[in-house]
């Protein structure tokens, strides 16, 4: 189950890896990563380190290390969550595996299910009976009127059938954020739009953004088009949950304003792509190529970028996401930081988590080659640790 390298007073060490500690930094040839407990005791090269003798190594050789991997926007709202308490250990072991520990995901933010059920699954992983990522979660998001999709639809879907708040105004955006809030969840996620109401106005967004920032959480908003973006950005959120391809490029208003507010973006490129699966490959094409314009404009302004894929209504594996990203002029520095540093400060745990140094925990991914001369090696996990801990291994 849990594979403990160490115990608490013990020291291992992964030897003879490539080592990216961080974003900007030159990767480490032949490095060790020291280990002791739930944190990294030191970091360098072999033939500078020192480390006791009776460390456990972990051979990794050829391997490349970089820090453990965040998906910034994931939702635990698959049938196969629900009733998480009832799963077995051994089932929800592997729907994680699955999921997220195979691919080098140590941290997630969860941007809307139901919050009790997700709390559950959290609580069994943080306890130690499951291994898995950290958890944060917005709980269900705040949908204007009309904007939830049929149960029919969910049902086909594969989605479970959770309540959320509906909200038109700011009383009402402020009320449903600050009962969330109560209960404890990491974030408020709104809704900007409906087919069958008006969006959201610029009030409702700064009501929930004001209850959050109280509570020193972040806003994240799920727009479907530009002026969505924009209402939201001018009303305080933090966090663009997509790209909007349906709405055509982004323009320089829109990119400084979001500038300006020190938005971050999720790109989700993979999923509006998935979506158009069943059109036509001139539409497909389309739309793929407009959302890749859309987060090229945002990267080359230096807008900050958190990977993240909307796991749960697409497919697990995140390849293409990176292959987009990269079409989109993003470089291997750029996606490593969407996907460790970025976060890592953006959610406040840049002192923790994000880079591979001493002191900080020891939450890495271990990759059979490295990524940084084709990025979807970035997928080719051979270990993922958490907090000292190897959470998956792959079997050679
Ligand atoms: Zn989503």
């Amino acid at each position: 189950m849990h594979e403990a390298l160490n115990s608490p007073s013990e020291y291992s060490a992964l030897v003879g890896a490539t080592i990216y500690v961080s974003p900007t930094e030159d990767p480490i040839r032949d490095g060790v990563v020291l280990i002791r407990g739930e944190k990294i005791v030191a970091v360098g090269n072999r033939a500078q380190m020192q480390f006791p003798e009776t460390a456990h190594i972990l051979d990794c050789f050829g391997l490349t290390i970089a820090a453990g991997l965040w998906n910034s926007h994931v939702h635990f709202f698959e049938r196969k969550w629900a009733n998480v308490a009832d799963i077995p250990a051994s089932e929800l072991t592997r729907q994680l595996q699955d999921a997220l520990t195979r691919f080098g995901f140590t941290s997630v933010f969860d941007t809307g299910s139901l919050w009790e059920n997700t709390r559950q699954l959290r609580d069994r992983i943080e306890s130690g009976e499951v291994p898995g990522p950290k958890i944060r979660s917005t709980g269900p998001g705040l949908f204007p009127p009309g904007a939830l999709p049929s149960d029919q639809v969910l049902s086909l879907m594969g989605l479970m059938k959770f309540p959320a708040p509906e909200i038109a105004d700011a009383a009402q955006a402020a009320d449903a954020a600050k009962r969330l809030l109560d209960q404890g969840v990491d974030g408020i996620k709104l809704f900007a739009s409906s087919p069958r109401s008006a969006p959201l106005p610029e009030s409702a967004f700064q009501a929930a953004a004001d209850e959050a920032h109280r509570a020193g959480k972040p806003v994240f908003v799920h727009p479907n088009t530009a002026a969505d973006v924009l209402t939201a950005v001018r009303g305080g959120v933090d966090i663009i949950a997509h790209t909007t391809p349906h709405s055509g490029p982004w323009d320089d208003t829109l990119l400084a304003t979001m500038k300006d507010h020190r938005i971050a973006l999720t790109p989700t490129l993979t999923l509006w792509k998935y979506y158009m699966r069943h059109d036509r490959l001139s539409a497909q094409e389309k739309i793929t190529n407009t959302e890749v314009t859309q987060l090229r404009a945002w990267a080359a302004a230096g807008g900050t970028v958190l990977f993240g894929t909307d796991l749960g209504a697409v497919e697990y594996d995140p390849s293409e996401e990176y292959s987009l990203m990269a079409e989109a002029g993003m470089n291997f520095r750029q996606i490593l930081a969407s996907l460790t540093t970025a976060p890592a400060e953006r959610f406040g745990e840049a002192d923790k988590l994000g880079r591979i140094a001493a002191g900080l925990q020891a939450d890495l991914v271990v990759l059979n080659q490295d990524p940084s001369r084709n990025i979807r090696a970035l997928t080719s996990v051979q270990y993922t640790l958490r907090a000292g801990k190897i959470i998956y291994r792959a079997i050679k």
